[in-house]
This record gives structure tokens, sequence and C-alpha cells, in this order.
């Protein structure tokens, strides 16, 4: 025989209850919510390059075209197909991250070494844009981190300050240790966000102003994917900006 009966609860104890099950209703609705407008952004994203794929290559099929032109609409469909695949790969990081299938293999390594090399990756880059990037480390310390995930925030957050950065601009990306916490900031003078975008920017596929975005790329996944790798590491990231003076995030591990 089972008893089935509730313990006598008392009307304070019934109305907590009764609270935690309506506050718990609400968390999961809002879940729901949260949920359909991620697959709506993503449906979105998806579907903006594909248009650009579909339409372009009637286009480029036209008999009428000269090689130059027609190379003109490939070069459209090759670089929106880039971008889906880029999108795709975001997506299926922060995928694995939710399920925490993804591995954080921490070890120890000298952080100056490590940023030389970040360094002399990204600068061909930066002089394409004539934009000068620093390395300030003068120090060189001991990391505790996963080095591939620690190189994969590094270079999203150095794509970024290049992608915002103003014409002539300077990015620099500096190290040092403050008590036993590895402090690594990227300061830019670009574009900057506003106070009330600044808070968002870490979540998926925020950006602001969408209608900029395809001037400068991108599919909103990049910070969300770097808040996700640096929580993984316990550690903290955050963004001081002033729109049209520049950003400096700061990452604490
Ligand atoms: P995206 O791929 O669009 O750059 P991110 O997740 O990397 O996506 O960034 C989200 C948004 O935050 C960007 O769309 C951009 O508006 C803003 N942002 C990120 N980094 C910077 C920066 N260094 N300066 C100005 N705005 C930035």
């Amino acid at each position: 025989d089972f008893d089935v009966s509730l313990p006598q609860l008392s009307n304070d104890e019934l109305g907590e209850l009764s609270h935690s099950i309506q506050t718990l209703a609400n968390d999961l609705n809002r879940m729901k919510s949260e949920r359909n407008e991620f697959l709506a952004s993503v449906a979105h994203e998806l579907s903006t390059p594909l248009t650009y794929i579909i339409g372009y290559s009637k286009v480029a099929m036209r008999d009428e075209l000269d090689k130059q032109e027609r190379e003109k609409y490939l070069a459209i469909i090759a670089e929106e197909s880039n971008r889906l695949k880029v999108l795709v790969k975001n997506l299926l990081d922060l995928a694995k991250m939710d399920e925490n299938s993804f591995t954080v293999t921490k070890e120890r390594f000298p952080i100056k070494p490590f940023l030389e090399k970040l360094y002399s990756l990204v600068v061909p880059s930066y002089e394409l844009k004539n934009i000068r990037l620093t390395l300030e480390c003068k120090n060189d310390f001991e990391v505790e981190a996963d080095p591939t995930r620690l190189e994969q925030i590094i270079l999203n957050l150095l794509d970024n300050a290049l992608k915002y950065s103003k014409e002539n601009g300077q990015v620099i990306l500096q190290a040092f240790q403050n008590e036993h916490k590895t402090i690594i900031k990227v300061i830019d003078a670009g574009i900057g966000i506003a106070q009330e975008e600044a808070n968002r920017i870490f979540e998926k596929l925020y950006r602001v102003e969408k209608s900029r975005s395809r001037e400068f790329g991108g599919s909103g996944l990049g910070l969300a994917i770097v808040k996700e790798l640096v929580d993984a590491h316990d550690g903290t990231i955050h963004v001081e900006s002033e729109l049209g003076k520049g950003s400096t995030f700061t990452i604490s591990i």
C-alpha cells in the first residue's frame, strides 16, 4: 500500500510552495520564449546568405554575362557561402558548450611567447587596414588555461577590435598579473558601444545595429562563444566602452 497523502502543510508552507511553483512556471515560460526567439534569429541568419546565393547563382547563369561580370557574382556566392559555414560552425560550438561536451584542458604555460605568436598571426590583417597593433606584456609569467581555448578567446577579441576600428586606428593587446589572476585586455579606439547595448553584446546573436552588420560581417555569435569559454575557465569578461571613442574588453582568469 502506498501512502499518497501529502504531509500536513501549514498555510505559510502552502503559500511558499505555491510561490515556488509559480516562479518555476515563469522560468520555464521565459526559457521557452528565449528559445523560440533564438531559433527565429538563427533561421533569419541562415536565410539571408541563402537568399543571396540563390539570387546570384541565377544571375551568374545568364548567357549574356562577360567573364568579369560572372566572376563578380561568383565571388559574392563564395563569400556568402563562407559566411554560412562560419555561422554553422559557431552554432555547433555553442551547442557543444551548452551540452558541456566540450573540454577545457588547463595547463601552465608562459604568456609572453604565447601572445607574441598570436600577435604575429593577426598583424598582417591589421596592416592591410592600416591599424597599428601593439603588444604590451612587460613581464613574462605563467598562466593556467587551455591554450587552444585562450587563443580562440583572444583571436575573437582581436578580430572584433580590428573590425570595429576606424581608419588609421590603434589597438593594444595587454597582459599583466594582478594578485593571482591573469588580466588580458584588448583596447581599441574604434566605433564603441552605447551603454545600453554593452550589457547585451555577450548574448547569442545579439548585434548592435543589425543593418550595419552586413558591412562589418560576422554572425553575432563570437562574443557569446568567448563568454562561454571564459566561464569554462571560471574567469570573467567585461567591456567598458564609449560610443565613438572605443572599447576595452577585459578578461580575468
Ligand atoms: P559579430 O560577429 O557581429 O561581430 P560578436 O558576438 O563578436 O558578433 O559581437 C556582437 C556585437 O558587439 C557586434 O555586432 C558589434 O556590434 C559589437 N562589438 C563587438 N566588439 C566590438 C568592438 N570592439 N567595438 C565596437 N563594437 C563591438
